[in-house]
Formats: C-alpha cells, structure tokens, sequence
C-alpha cells in the first residue's frame, strides 16, 4: 500500500543530515568484537564473487546507495525482501513505508529474528533547551545488519518519536507474492 508518509520538516532536515552521515561510514561487522558469530559466513573473495562492486561497498562496507538508484525506493507491491548476502526474509511489503522525497526504502519493522543493530558511529550531542550542548547526552547512529549473514543494510532511525528502518534498496533482494 503506497503512501507518502508525512513528516515535520525538522525531522526530515534531521534525518536527512543522518542519512548523509552514512555515507562512508565504516561497517559495524562487529562479530569481532562482541564475540557473536554470524550464522552464514564467508571469505573476503566469496562476498566479492557474489556481490556488485556496488553492493559490495553496502553489504560489507557499510556504504549507503545514492537515493532513488535501486529498485524499491518508489512503490510498494505486495511481496517480501530477502537479504542479498544470505536470502533470509528480512522485510515485508506490510510494514514498507514510500518515502518518495528520500528515494531510500523505509520499514516501519523488520521480520521477527531477522535483523540486529550496532553503533555505527558517535554523533554530534543534542542540544538542550538553552542551546547548549548537553555532553550527556550521547548519541550514535544506529545501523542496521541481517542477523543471519552480518550484512549491513541501512541505519534505523527515530523520525517523530516512530521508529523507521532507513535501508539500501540494493542490499535486498524482492519476491512478489504469487498470484
Ligand atoms: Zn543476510
């Protein structure tokens, strides 16, 4: 079901400067870190073979797409998305959001058990009523990965207190519900 969802223009300035901060941020592929073992693994020159250039960069590197580049950012036909690393059902057309002045695609939630989250990066502190920066007040973007494969998808975001999965269309894969 397409609609445009309406946003404030402070949210939308807001995500849009988060949207830009994804761009060349380094992946949280953190496995190394937590401990936590991706089910789905592969060597460097298996994810190469698999994967564009392109989605290479997204899937692996945590790279963003260009808006309104994949196929998915316009419209809304009844189907599921699979995870371009490992297939695993990761999204649905039911919970899709068409936000057509941002040309990424938007869930308001993913599948149950099918995507984690990581700090991406520290950003700028938010400011508090006497516009001063609150250092307290940490905040981070957050990323969004396939808990199956570890592949980087896109960044969840908070736009006007709801939760969105802001996602490269290019990291997934859609299946249209069979007539
Ligand atoms: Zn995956």
């Amino acid at each position: 079901m397409a609609e445009d969802i309406k946003f404030g223009r402070r949210a939308f300035l807001g995500s849009a400067a988060m949207g830009a901060a994804g761009l060349g941020a380094a992946p949280a592929l953190a496995s190394a870190e937590t401990g936590y073992s991706y089910e789905v693994q592969r060597s460097d020159a298996e994810w190469r073979a698999m994967l564009t250039d392109e989605e290479y960069g997204i899937l692996r590197e945590g790279q963003t797409e260009q808006p309104r580049t994949s196929l998915y950012w316009a419209d809304n036909p009844d189907g599921t998305y699979h995870c371009k690393g490992c297939d695993l059902h990761v999204y649905s057309s039911e919970w899709k959001v068409v936000w057509k002045s941002k040309g990424w695609v938007f869930f308001r939630h993913s599948e149950g058990n099918a995507t984690m989250t990581a700090i991406d990066r520290v950003i700028p502190p938010a400011y508090g009523g006497n516009g001063m920066a609150n250092p307290n007040a940490q905040r981070a973007l957050i990323e969004t990965h396939c808990r199956r494969c570890g592949s980087h998808l896109g960044h969840t975001l908070m736009i006007n207190l709801m939760v969105i999965h802001c996602i490269n269309g290019k990291a997934l894969n859609f299946r249209p519900v069979e007539a």
